[in-house]
Order: structure tokens, then C-alpha cells, then sequence
């Protein structure tokens, strides 16, 4: 639910940011024009210092991160002609196009044995050949092996594609992964959902109501999910705003979601980047910071606003904690996805690195488990 916030009138430069505080210092939910201002006020500083208020009356300095790792199965893909954003997809005989078999995929978990992974975070392509079968086989595997290991698995893209292939429904394909060891689902595949934007960025993917009904169908059946928002493309500010009203909406109704991820588009390696003549030039840090407290302030019954550290490097991570982001993308093993669109960061980061970032920041780090439940604080006098 919506908290009250307050921030000093002279720490807003912009006088369209004083209406909207009042607003929050009332417990007022922002409308789409709201939004949009946020988007568009000259006063970066000030929009975070609204989104810092909102961020520290709901977890004071703790920031919280999970120890996860990322396995990504396969890179073989339907839709690898007309998502024109992703340079991770290959076809089935195109060169670099793999397809783990269960033995390679839990040699590539066998680090969760003795090290302090709690979570997978398993997405991979739309592979014919890797179906219901292929995915169940695996999760009961990984909770054979990795019994303390939380299973958060699979974008609604990829279970809607599994409901195709297999000729089930999203509900039937939801809880046969359940029953295998599925525990939660990640915000991948959301983009932007404007049918527009879609058009032109991923025109065969999952349209955005879609989307919105996979995370329903989860969130009925007891699977929590996350969301997220890929953005500085072609979308418009607008098409930002509507697509959080869309989460925004879905959360109201079902409370399933634990959080919400802005992912930065990367313009390297990819059709997308080319036609934009984008190449080498990322999103600002303007905008991730910007595009993270609007997050913060416009999703008021998101209790969670995370920072991708792989997707916008590590120094800009660190600022976001005083703009509304209270959860850092956590110790990563092997990332993929984003490596082949170009993110330049390191694909793991040590714990020791990841608590330097957040004392830093002046903040306190805390270790969660997936659905956001403290396990342990990283107090200042407190070892590693
Ligand atoms: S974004 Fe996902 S669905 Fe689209 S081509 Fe890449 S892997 Fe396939």
C-alpha cells in the first residue's frame, strides 16, 4: 500500500514536483500524468529525493540482495528473427546455438553445493525441443541435488510457449512446473507492452495483456512472480507510465508480484541497435536513475524495486540506492543473456565486492531469500 511521504519543499526545484508531493504526503496514489511528469521534470535530483523518502519509509537504509545463480539452458529460439532487441537468441543450426542436456545442466549448478547460492534463475529461448518434459525433468533434478535451492524459472513468454508447443493450458503447464520444483517466476520477457512499441521490437512475442494473464494465472495458483520494464529504445515516456499502470492494476488485484525491475536496453550486438544506429550507446545514467524512482513512486503496492547491476553497471547501481531502489541483483554466476547485447560489467560480482557497494552507498546489506525474507544483516561491526 501506499506510504505517506514527506521531503522538504526546497529540495524541489521543479515546482511541477510540488504538487505531486503533496499527493504523497497525503498517501495518494499518482495518476498516468503524474508519471509522465516524473518522466519529464528537469529536476532529476528532486524526483529522487521523492523516491528516496518513499523508498526509506518502507525499508529505512536496508538493501537487501540474494545470493543467485543464473543458468541459462537454451539459446536456440522461435522468435530469433523478430525480437530485433536481443543478441542472445540463435536458430537451431546457426553457429553458437546450444541446448544444455540434464548433465550439463547440473554441472553448471554443481557451485550451489558448497557455496551460498539460494536461488536459480533459469530463463533461456523458445526451443521446440525443449519442452514441458525438458523442463520438469530438470527441476526435479535441481531439487533432487540442490534441495535448498529456490527454483525461479521461466518468463511468461517461455510458459506461454510451453502451453503452445504442448497444446496445454498456462494453468496446466503452471502447476505441472510446481509439482517438478518450480517456486517462482521471473519479469523477463514484459519489454514494453505498447502494441506499438511491440511492432517494431518483438512483433511475434507474447502481446502485454498477455503477459499480465500468465502472471495472473501464477499468482492464482500460489507462484509468486517479478516484473519488469525493458526500456530506452523506442518507446515513448508514455509507454513507460502505461505499462507500470498495467503492473500496477495486476498488483492490486492479485498482490502476487515481489518486484519490479527496470532492465535497461543494451543497443550492441543486436538488429535493434543497428537500425537505430545506437551502437556502443547505452541508456544514461540519467534515465536508470530516473526510470527507477519513478518505479519507486508511481508503483505504490510494489513493496520491492530492484536494480539489475549487470544491466547498468555497478557504480550506477549503487547511486539508485538513494533513488527509490531497495534490492541489488545479487552475487550472479554465468550470466548470459545480457553479455551477448553487450553489458560490459563483470558477470559475477563476490560477496565481499557486493557489500562494499552497499556500505558504501551508506547503506546496510542484507541478505534475503526469494520471497524477500531477511536472513541475515551485514552490520557494519559483523564479518563477511
Ligand atoms: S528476447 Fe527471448 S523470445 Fe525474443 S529472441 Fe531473444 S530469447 Fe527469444
Amino acid at each position: 500500500m501506499a506510504v505517506a511521504v514527506s521531503v522538504p519543499r526546497d529540495r524541489l526545484r521543479d515546482p511541477a514536483l510540488h504538487a505531486i508531493a503533496d499527493k504523497l504526503a497525503q498517501g495518494e496514489r499518482l495518476s498516468t500524468q503524474d508519471g509522465v511528469s516524473l518522466f519529464r521534470s528537469p529536476d532529476l535530483l528532486g524526483v529522487g529525493a521523492l523516491a528516496d523518502a518513499a523508498n526509506r519509509a518502507r525499508h529505512g537504509d536496508v538493501v537487501t540482495f540474494a545470493a543467485n545463480q543464473h543458468i541459462n539452458p537454451t539459446n536456440i529460439c522461435v522468435l530469433r528473427k523478430t525480437c530485433v532487441f536481443c543478441g542472445y537468441a540463435r536458430l537451431p543450426k546457426e553457429e553458437g546455438a546450444y541446448r544444455y542436456s540434464l548433465d550439463q545442466v547440473l554441472a553448471e549448478a554443481e557451485p550451489a553445493r558448497n557455496g551460498m547460492t539460494r536461488e536459480f534463475h533459469i530463463v533461456g529461448g523458445l526451443d521446440m525441443q525443449a519442452g514441458l518434459e525438458y523442463y520438469a525433468t530438470m527441476f526435479r533434478a535441481l531439487k533432487r541435488e540442490h534441495p535448498q535451492v529456490h527454483i525461479k524459472a521461466l518468463t511468461a513468454v517461455e510458459i506461454a510457449h510451453l502451453a503452445r508447443i504442448e497444446k496445454l493450458s498456462w494453468s496446466d503447464v503452471l502447476t505441472s512446473l510446481k509439482e517438478a520444483g518450480l517456486d517462482t517466476l521471473p519479469g523477463g520477457g514484459a519489454e514494453t507492452f505498447s502494441a506499438a512499441v511491440r511492432e517494431q521490437i518483438a512483433d511475434k512475442k507474447l502481446g502485454g495483456a498477455d503477459y499480465i494473464g500468465v502472471h495472473r494465472t501464477a499468482h492464482a495458483l500460489g507462484i509468486r512472480s517479478n516484473c519488469t520494464l525493458l526500456y530506452g529504445h523506442v518507446e515513448s515516456f508514455e509507454d513507460r507510465v502505461a505499462h507500470m499502470e498495467m503492473l500496477r492494476d495486476l498488483q492490486d488485484e492479485t498482490g502476487g508480484f515481489l518486484a519490479f525491475i527496470p532492465l535497461a536496453y543494451h543497443p550492441d550486438d543486436n538488429e535493434l541497435g543497428r537500425r537505430l544506429g545506437r551502437e556502443g550507446s547505452a541508456s544514461t545514467g540519467f534515465d536508470d536513475l530516473r526510470t527507477l524512482a519513478v518505479g519507486r513512486l508511481f508503483l505504490d503496492n510494489f513493496a520491492h524495486i530492484k536494480s539489475h547491476w549487470i544491466m547498468v553497471t555497478q557504480g550506477l547501481s549503487q547511486a539508485s540506492l538513494h533513488f527509490g531502489v531497495n534490492d541489488l541483483e545479487g552475487t550472479v554466476v554465468r550470466e548470459k543473456v545480457y553479455h551477448a547485447v553487450g553489458a560490459h560489467t563483470p558477470q559475477a560480482m563476490s560477496l565481499d565486492a557486493l557489500l562494499r557497494l552497499i556500505r558504501g552507498a551508506a547503506k546496510i546489506p542484507a541478505e534475503r531469500d526469494s520471497f524477500y525474507r531477511i536472513l541475515r544483516r551485514f552490520d557494519k561491526a559483523e564479518a563477511a
